[in-house]
């Protein structure tokens, strides 16, 4: 076993995507059999962020519920790793509480993902959410509370990773050595392109394909991807550098790619056919998952049991990190 501690988390979107397997959760169930300690958590008070009202937070509870089923599908060991919900180790909001009392606005106002999102929320930045901008912060916390130094998560998430980098350093140099500066761990598919030619796929921007859907809406949703917008009819040759189906043959069909290529740069294959063998690959690659999903699925207190004995591991490492912080501080 490797020396070090996991932390990783996701917001409670409900059913995860190629994009959250290929980009994190792939590795987070490959890192579980290296390192001895691994947390994982549903952020739902990050949620809070962008969901508000009655109505709208009731979506946390079966999203995280959809969620966890996706996790332990795709192999996560609750045995091992260590399955929790954040707002059920309080100690994070502490923690946050206590770190945004030496993190600096003018940090936080430049990550760009801050900026995007207050673009998307077409709101001006006297009207933005306090946690919102103080998004980064929570996610220190919850790193950290864990003396964590790696963080795996998909290539988006990385400016928030060096901004976490910062903050537990201004801590160290502040109260003496504490905490770990965490590093992002990142696969070789850091980044999934939607369905739609959009770098990112993600659920707001629905060019998502989700790992639980059947294969039906896979095939449906894999026929509307948008492919080389120069290849207008079956007879133009393509360029499988620019296409997003190529980018995921290379996933699903590996064995394949050589033939694929040749046949999209000599018009030999048209992209109907061309989508039927991605979405092909697709089914057969998740058809395992898909099987053990239904079976943790039919099972409806397992995930509730799972995330209660993770809250009580994670509380117990939570609890210690929170007395040496207040003692550090100079709380008693
Ligand atoms: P959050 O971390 O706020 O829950 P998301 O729900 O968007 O963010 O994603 C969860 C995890 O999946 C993160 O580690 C993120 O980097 C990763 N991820 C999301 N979309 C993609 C994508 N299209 N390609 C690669 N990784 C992705």
């Amino acid at each position: 076993m490797t020396e070090g501690r996991i932390f990783s988390g996701m917001r409670p979107s409900g059913r995860l995507h190629l994009g959250n397997y290929f980009g994190a959760l792939s590795n987070w169930v490959a890192l579980q059999s290296q390192f001895a300690q691994c947390f994982f958590a549903v952020a739902d008070v990050h949620a809070l962020t962008t969901l508000q009202g009655t109505d709208q937070v009731a979506e946390i509870k079966p999203n995280t519920h959809e969620m966890v089923l996706d996790w332990l599908a795709a192999g996560m060991d609750p045995e091992h790793s260590v399955l929790f919900v954040q707002s059920q180790v309080p100690e994070v909001l502490v923690l946050n509480s206590l770190l945004s009392m030496s993190t600096p606005l003018g940090w936080l106002m430049r990550v760009p993902t801050f900026k995007e999102k207050v673009r998307q929320m077409g709101a001006d930045e006297e009207h933005i959410p306090y946690g919102l901008v103080g998004y980064p912060v929570l996610q220190t916390a919850d790193v950290i509370l864990y003396k964590a130094d790696r963080v795996p998560v998909g290539k988006d998430q990385v400016p928030h990773i060096e901004i976490m980098r910062e903050i537990a350093r201004r801590f160290n140099h502040l109260y003496g050595e504490t905490f770990p500066e965490p590093q992002a761990m990142l696969t070789e598919t850091p980044l999934i392109a939607g369905t739609d030619g959009a770098a990112k796929m993600s659920k707001s921007l629905d060019n998502q394909i989700e790992l639980a859907a059947g294969p039906e809406e896979t095939n449906k949703r894999i026929k509307r991807m948008v492919t080389d917008p120069q290849r207008q009819r079956k007879t133009d040759p393509g360029r499988p550098e620019v296409c997003n189906v190529y980018a995921l043959h290379k996933i699903f069909n590996p064995d394949k790619l050589d033939d694929i290529y040749h046949g999209c740069v000599t018009a030999g294959i048209g992209c109907v056919d061309d989508k039927q063998t991605l979405a092909d690959g697709i089914n057969t690659y998740l058809s395992e998952f898909r099987e053990r999903r239904l079976e943790f699925a039919a099972k409806p207190s397992y995930v509730d049991e799972v995330l209660a004995d993770g809250a009580a591991r994670a509380g117990a490492v939570a609890r210690e990190t929170i007395r040496e912080v207040y003692d550090k501080m100079g709380l008693s």
